[in-house]
Formats: structure tokens, C-alpha cells, sequence
């Protein structure tokens, strides 16, 4: 175990060539305080937890004590916001101290960068907390996600759509690359810095695909497999990201970027968590196809590594894409299945999620709500069945569905005790929906942690039935419905 003081640092992103990032230092807040500190990630870095209780450990992350070893730098991207390219983003507010044990620790809302464009650089309490629990809560159930290690509050006022108290965020991913930061260098033709990266890339993520016939191809191919399983594993859970331009994708196939993120309350298709996004380009249900369309500018953004020839170069990277569609059906549906508590696979079982699925978008079903307490339901009809059927606005909906469901469980002599113990194993009794959220917010506007701490508990097992945490996995209250997000943060 490390303390913060003898954290060791490599800095290998920092020593590639400067064209990739920029130098630079954190602006410390003004009196900025600890408010959580998530032992399951000091863990990933061998940090010993009781660090959380070190006096130097907010001076550390505020930028005010010398971090031996560290090399702070913010990364240079560019991407496709909302379909429309734009040349140069890079991180605004955030930078990367180093690599500890395999990960990169990131501050984010550090104060401004080369790449702010005029903004403060800054992240306010909202949009720190938002991200601290749901990365944490998105890797509880099981969802590639950046990690975060612990948040700090400040009195710095900051100006959104109202005046707020900066905080900032301490998160952590093997790697923080984009699909941006490939699309920069070939948008401005610089193919070997393109080249450059997909080595590095290559050399410390997918080492297995160095010495493949084709490396970027199989590289290629790896992050749309990657990507379709991320999306099939968010549709599965009712995950509407709500950002999903170039630049908040992942290259690891990682959730990243939180900003006006939703879990579904009811089955709505068409959900849209981003209310600046008029348009629901990212709506719930276009997450899939808006996959391959951003892994499609990934893969025209490696076409130069592809081939020399640009007819085969474009053939090398249509087949890549070709495999993204399979590989989404394929999570999805067995995603689908073990939700539903099904072992073998039968044709059928598509067009039987069909019709649940209309069904409960129909009837208005909470889709988290209605999978556990379908993870109680017998194989024969029982008074118990109205736990489930009472989600639904008419019962014949429901029980024309559970009937083809029963008849389903009945091809494979599904046992009761067995398949309620595994569907509760991926259908979660917890997720965080934006009422919790801003409870946590509230309070911790008020410099109070609790609410973020019981939550952070809680969603880390989200699988789990917690005592006394019920309200959490019951419908959310009325007033949920008026909590408006945008991409402010
Ligand atoms: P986002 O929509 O949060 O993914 O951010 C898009 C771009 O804007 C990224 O390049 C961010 O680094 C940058 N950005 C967002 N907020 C700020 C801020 N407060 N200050 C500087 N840059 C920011
Ligand atoms: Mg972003
Ligand atoms: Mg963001």
C-alpha cells in the first residue's frame, strides 16, 4: 500500500512527443475541502485508503503541495459535436498527473488549459457530483466506465445558468484517449503523429494486437467490438449517456464524460436526458446507431494507417465497421436473455423482448423496477404475479406477455430459486436516477457528504437489497419529473 507521498508516477502519455498535449499546472481553488474519498478506486492504485484522512491529500489534488513525479498535462483532441466537426477541443479543465499502477489520475475542473477557449476551466458541485456516483455506479453494475477516486468542494463561485461553488473531480482510467484525439491528426494531415499514436496506443492497451499481420486494423476492429458491447451493455441497463459526441468517446470502450446522463424511469424509446439536445440525436434508442456513426469518423480518421491505397483502405475499414452491427446484436440479445433469467437461446426470444418491450412503453412500466420484480415470479401463475402486473396500466398487457414468458421458461425447465438468483445478479434493484442525484447535490452544496457517501454504498452493489435502503429501489417521487439538464456543467 502507498501514501499519497510515495504514490509512484510514470508519466508515459506526458513523454511522448508535445504535439500531443500541452503542459500544465493546476490553479488551486479557493479553500477547497474534501467532501468524498471512494476507497474501491484507492484500491486500483494500491493507495491505502486511510489516506482519505491525510492532512496534505486536498493540496495534493488542489494543485498547492508538489506532487513528486508528476507531470500534469491536458490532451490535445478535436471531434464531432452533435454531427458537425470541430478542429480543436482538448481538455478544457481537465489534466492528467500520471500513471499510477496502470491508471491515469485526472483532475477535472482544475483550472483553465491551452484548450479552454475562453472558459474558467472550472466543474461545478452538480456536475462533479453527477459523475463521482454514476461512474462508481455504472462500474457496480458492471459497465466499462472511468472510475473516480475522490471530490473536492470550494467556495470559488462559478457562473453557469446560475452562480455555483466550483468543485473538482478526481477520476482515473487506463487511458483517457478519444476518438478525437485520433481525429485531430487526420484532419490536419498529420499522419505520422496519427501513426505515433496508434503505436503508443497499441504498446500499452492492446499489446496482444502488436504483432498481428495488420495492427491498426485489428486495432480498429477491437474498438468497434469494444463499442458494441458498451452500447449493448447501456441499452440493457436503460442508460441514455446524452452526449455522445467524438470527443466523450472512449477509444478503451470505456462510459466517459458524464454530463446530462439518464437511467430510465419508465420504458420510453425515444428518452432524452440532454434537454439542450432538441434535436434527440442522442436520444435513448439512437445510441447504437450514433456508435457506429461516431466509430465511423474513428474509422475515416485511420484510413492513412489502414492502407496506402485509399480504395483498399476504405475496404480494410468497412469491414471493420460490418462487424459492429453482429457484435451490438449479439450483447444485446444475450444481455436480454440473462435479464429475462433465459439460458438457451431460441429464435423466438427476440420477437418475446419485442413485445415486452412494447408493452411496457405502452403501460408506462418502470423498466428497472419491472426486471427485479420479474426476478420474483414463479413459473407457475401465483397470487405474487401482481407485484409485476401492477406496473402495468392494463393488466391484459401484461398477463398476455407473461404467459408467452411462462411458456418460454417452460422449453428450458427453468428452476424457480435458480434463475430469481441469477436474474438478480444483472437486473439491479439500484440505479441512479436524477432525484437521488440531486438530493446528493443539495446537500452537498451545503458542504454536507452524507447523501453522496450512502449513495456512493449503495449503487457500488447495486445487485444487493440494502437495509433500510428501500425508497431507493421504489419509483421515483413526483417532483423528479421537473429537474431539467443540459450540457452546463
Ligand atoms: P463536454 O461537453 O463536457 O464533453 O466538453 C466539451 C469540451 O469543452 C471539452 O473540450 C471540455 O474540456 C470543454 N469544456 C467544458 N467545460 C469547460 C470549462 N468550464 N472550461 C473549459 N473548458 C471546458
Ligand atoms: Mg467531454
Ligand atoms: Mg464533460
Amino acid at each position: 500500500m502507498y501514501t499519497l507521498d510515495t504514490l509512484p508516477f510514470k508519466n508515459c502519455f506526458a513523454q511522448l512527443p508535445a504535439h500531443f498535449y500541452a503542459r500544465v499546472a493546476p490553479t488551486p481553488l479557493e479553500n477547497a475541502r474534501l467532501l468524498s474519498f471512494n476507497a474501491a478506486a484507492a484500491q486500483l492504485i494500491q493507495l491505502d485508503p486511510a489516506e482519505a484522512q491525510n492532512p496534505n491529500l486536498v493540496a495534493y489534488f488542489n494543485g498547492e503541495r508538489a506532487w513528486q513525479g508528476t507531470q500534469p498535462v491536458s490532451m490535445l483532441y478535436a471531434g464531432h459535436q452533435f454531427g458537425s466537426y470541430v478542429p480543436q477541443l482538448g481538455d478544457g479543465r481537465a489534466m492528467i498527473l500520471g500513471e499510477t499502477q496502470g491508471w491515469e489520475l485526472q483532475l477535472k475542473g482544475s483550472g483553465p488549459t491551452p484548450f479552454s477557449r475562453g472558459s474558467d476551466g472550472r466543474a461545478v458541485i452538480r456536475s462533479t457530483v453527477r459523475e463521482y456516483l454514476c461512474s462508481e455506479a455504472m462500474h457496480g453494475l458492471g459497465i466499462p466506465t472511468t472510475r473516480a477516486l475522490c471530490m473536492l468542494i470550494s467556495d470559488e463561485e462559478v457562473y453557469r445558468e446560475r452562480i455555483e461553488q466550483a468543485a473538482l473531480l478526481v477520476r482515473m482510467a487506463p487511458s483517457h484517449l478519444r476518438f478525437g484525439s485520433f481525429e485531430v491528426f487526420f484532419h490536419r494531415r498529420q499522419y505520422a503523429q496519427l501513426t505515433e499514436l496508434a503505436d503508443f496506443l497499441l504498446a500499452q492497451h492492446f499489446p496482444e494486437l502488436q504483432h498481428q499481420p495488420e495492427p491498426y486494423l485489428a486495432l480498429l476492429e477491437a474498438v468497434v467490438k469494444r463499442t458494441a458491447r458498451l452500447m449493448a451493455q447501456w441499452q440493457c441497463v436503460g442508460f441514455a449517456h446524452g452526449v455522445m459526441n467524438t470527443d466523450n468517446m472512449s477509444i478503451l470502450g470505456l462510459t466517459l464524460d458524464y454530463g446530462p446522463y439518464g437511467f430510465l424511469d419508465v420504458y420510453e424509446p425515444g428518452f432524452i436526458s440532454n434537454h439542450s439536445d432538441h434535436e434527440g440525436r442522442y436520444a435513448f434508442d439512437q445510441q447504437p446507431s450514433i456508435g457506429l456513426w461516431n466509430l465511423n469518423a474513428l474509422a475515416h480518421a485511420f484510413l492513412p494507417l489502414l492502407a496506402d491505397d485509399p480504395d483498399e483502405a476504405v475496404e480494410k475499414a468497412r469491414s471493420a465497421l460490418w462487424q459492429y452491427q453482429p457484435e451490438f446484436d449479439q450483447a444485446w440479445l444475450n444481455g436480454m436473455r440473462a435479464k429475462l433469467g433465459l439460458q438457451a437461446e431460441f429464435a423466438a426470444d427476440q420477437a418475446l423482448i419485442a413485445e415486452l418491450l412494447t408493452n411496457m412503453q405502452q403501460n408506462l412500466v418502470d423498466y428497472t423496477i419491472f426486471f427485479r420484480r420479474l426476478a420474483s415470479l414463479s413459473r407457475q401463475p401465483q397470487n405474487t404475479d401482481t407485484k409485476v402486473r401492477d406496473l402495468f396500466l392494463e393488466r391484459t398487457a401484461f398477463e398476455s406477455w407473461v404467459e408467452h414468458y411462462r411458456q418460454r421458461l417452460a422449453q428450458e425447465d427453468s428452476l424457480d430459486a435458480q434463475r430469481h438468483t441469477q436474474m438478480r445478479q444483472v437486473n439491479p434493484a439500484y440505479i441512479l436516477r436524477n432525484y437521488m442525484a440531486q438530493q446528493a447535490i443539495e446537500q452537498a452544496e451545503r458542504g454536507d457528504a452524507r447523501e453522496v457517501e450512502r449513495l456512493l454504498k449503495l449503487l457500488q452493489q447495486p445487485f444487493t437489497e440494502q437495509v433500510g435502503m428501500e425508497r431507493y429501489a421504489d419509483h421515483p417521487p413526483a417532483w423528479a419529473d421537473s429537474i431539467s439538464l443540459s450540457c452546463s456543467s
